[in-house]
C-alpha cells in the first residue's frame, strides 16, 4: 500500500510517525511540505515575547529519518484526488492511498490595512518579526485582535494578552500601556465556561480590556484606528492580528471543499473520493483548528491503514478529544480537555494554572521532537 501523506505539520508527522513504528519498511510512504522545518504553534508566541530563539523552535525535516517513510521537501502545485495524485515542483506523485494534512493559510491582505499599520502574529515570519515590533515598542495603546473565524487555537489571542501584560510589565512600560483584546466568540474558550471564567478574572485583574462577539474588519493606517464589523473605531499605538485563514490555494482548486473546507467523515475522516482522507485544519470535521486534534485524527487514519495492511479488523472511530494547554503569564500554565462529538453540545474540563502544568506542556513538545523527529528538544 503507497501512501501519500501532503503536509508535515501535526497531522502529517503523527500519521508518518505511527505508520512506521507499526509498518517498518514495510511502510512506502512519500510525506510532502514546502518548508525545511516544523515549527509548534506555540513556540511563535515564545519566540515573539523572548522566552527562546527562532533557531531553537524550527526542527529540521532533514532530522526525519523513519523506516519506509520518504520525506520531499517541495511545493504541491495540484492535486487530483480521483486519481490520488499529485504534481510538484519536483514531479508527479501517486498513490493507493491519499491524506491531506496541509493545514489553514493565512491571508493578512485580506484585512485592508493589516499589513501597512499592523503586524500579525500567526504566521512563523511575522511571530518572529513581531519580536522586533514589541523590542521596539515603547508603550501606548495595544489592540489584539481577530479578523475572521474559524481561526486556529481559540485560546492564543488570550494567551498573547496575558504574555504581553508580563512582558509590558517587565520592561517597565506597563503603566503607559493599554491592552485591549477583540475577539469573535462570547467566551475566552466557549466549551469550558471554568477556563473562560478563569481568563474573565485574569484580565480583570490585570486591566486587561475584553470586547467579545467582535471582529475586526480593517485597519485606517493614516488615523491609527481598528474598525470592527459593526462601526465601532478603537485607536491603537500597536495592533496585534489574527489574519484570515483559508484552506491553501491547491486545496481550493482540488474541489475538495465545500464552504471553504474538506468535509470529511466525522468517525473516519474519509472524504467524498475513495482511499483519500483529510485530517486537520483543512477540514470542517467540527473540532476547533489546533494541533492536538491534528494529531488525534491524524492517529484514528494511522488505525485504518494499519488495520487495512494486516487485513484486520476495523480500529477505532475519531472521539473528537484533545487537551489544551493555556499560558495564563506569570509561568502559570492551565489545561482544558475539551470532547467536540457530532450532534452534542462540546464539553471540556478544566484544570487550574499552575507551575506544575508548564512541565506538562513543556513534556507534551518535547515528547512530539522525540516521537517525530528521533532526537532531544534540549533548549525548550
Ligand atoms: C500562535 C499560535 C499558537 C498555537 N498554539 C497551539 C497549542 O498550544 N496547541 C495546539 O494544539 N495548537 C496550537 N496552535 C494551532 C496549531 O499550530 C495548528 O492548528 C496545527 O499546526 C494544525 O496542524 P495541521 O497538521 O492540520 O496543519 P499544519 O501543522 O499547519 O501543517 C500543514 C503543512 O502543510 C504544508 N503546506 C501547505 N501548503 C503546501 C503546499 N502547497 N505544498 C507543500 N506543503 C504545503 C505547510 O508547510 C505545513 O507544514 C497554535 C497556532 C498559533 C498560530
Amino acid at each position: 500500500m503507497r501512501v501519500l501523506v501532503l503536509g508535515a505539520g501535526f497531522g502529517g508527522l503523527e500519521l508518518t510517525t505511527l505508520l512506521s513504528d507499526e509498518l517498518g519498511d514495510d511502510a512506502d510512504i512519500v510525506l510532502i511540505d514546502k518548508a525545511d522545518g516544523f515549527v509548534f504553534g506555540f513556540s511563535k508566541l515564545d519566540v515573539m515575547f523572548g522566552r527562546t530563539t527562532p533557531q531553537a523552535v524550527r526542527h529540521p525535516y532533514r532530522d526525519l529519518v523513519k523506516p519506509g517513510v520518504r520525506f520531499v521537501q517541495t511545493t504541491i502545485r495540484s492535486i487530483d484526488p480521483v486519481q490520488r495524485r499529485v504534481e510538484t515542483e519536483a514531479g508527479a506523485f501517486d498513490a493507493d492511498v491519499m491524506v491531506v494534512a496541509l493545514g489553514a493559510d493565512l491571508d493578512p491582505s485580506a484585512t485592508p490595512g493589516l499589513a501597512e499599520a499592523g503586524h500579525e502574529f500567526y504566521t512563523v515570519d511575522g511571530a518572529f518579526a513581531a519580536r522586533d515590533v514589541l523590542d521596539s515598542f515603547d508603550g501606548g495603546r495595544v489592540v489584539i485582535g481577530v479578523t475572521s473565524t474559524p481561526f486556529k487555537c481559540p485560546p492564543a489571542p488570550s494567551e498573547t494578552a496575558l504574555m504581553l501584560h508580563d512582558y509590558l510589565v517587565a520592561r517597565g512600560l506597563r503603566g503607559a500601556s493599554e491592552i485591549s483584546l477583540v475577539m469573535p466568540l462570547g467566551a475566552p474558550i466557549p466549551p469550558s465556561p471554568a477556563a473562560s471564567q478563569a481568563l474573565l478574572a485574569e484580565f480583570a485583574e490585570r486591566g486587561i480590556s475584553w470586547h467579545p462577539d467582535r471582529l475586526v474588519r480593517s485597519l485606517d493606517p493614516r488615523r491609527r484606528v481598528a474598525i470592527l464589523a459593526d462601526g465601532e473605531e478603537m485607536p491603537f499605538d500597536l495592533f496585534l492580528g489574527v489574519p484570515v485563514h483559508l484552506v491553501p490555494a491547491v486545496v481550493a482548486q482540488s474541489g475538495m471543499c465545500v464552504d471553504g473546507w474538506i468535509p470529511v467523515n466525522p468517525l473516519t475522516l474519509e472524504t467524498a473520493c475513495p482511499d483519500v482522507y483529510a485530517v486537520g485544519d483543512v477540514t470542517s470535521v467540527g473540532t476547533p483548528k489546533a494541533g492536538v486534534f491534528s494529531e488525534r485524527q491524524a492517529s484514528v487514519v494511522a488505525g485504518q491503514l494499519i488495520a487495512r495492511h494486516g487485513q484486520s479488523g476495523g480500529a477505532p472511530p475519531y472521539d473528537g478529544k484533545g487537551i489544551c494547554y493555556i499560558e495564563f503569564g506569570h509561568d502559570r500554565v492551565a489545561r482544558v480537555e475539551v470532547t467536540f462529538r457530532s450532534g452534542e453540545p462540546p464539553n471540556g474540563q478544566f484544570d487550574e494554572p499552575s507551575a506544575l502544568l508548564l512541565a506538562d506542556k513543556a513534556e507534551f513538545g518535547t515528547s512530539r521532537v522525540q516521537r517525530w523527529f528521533g532526537r532531544d528538544w534540549a533548549s525548550y
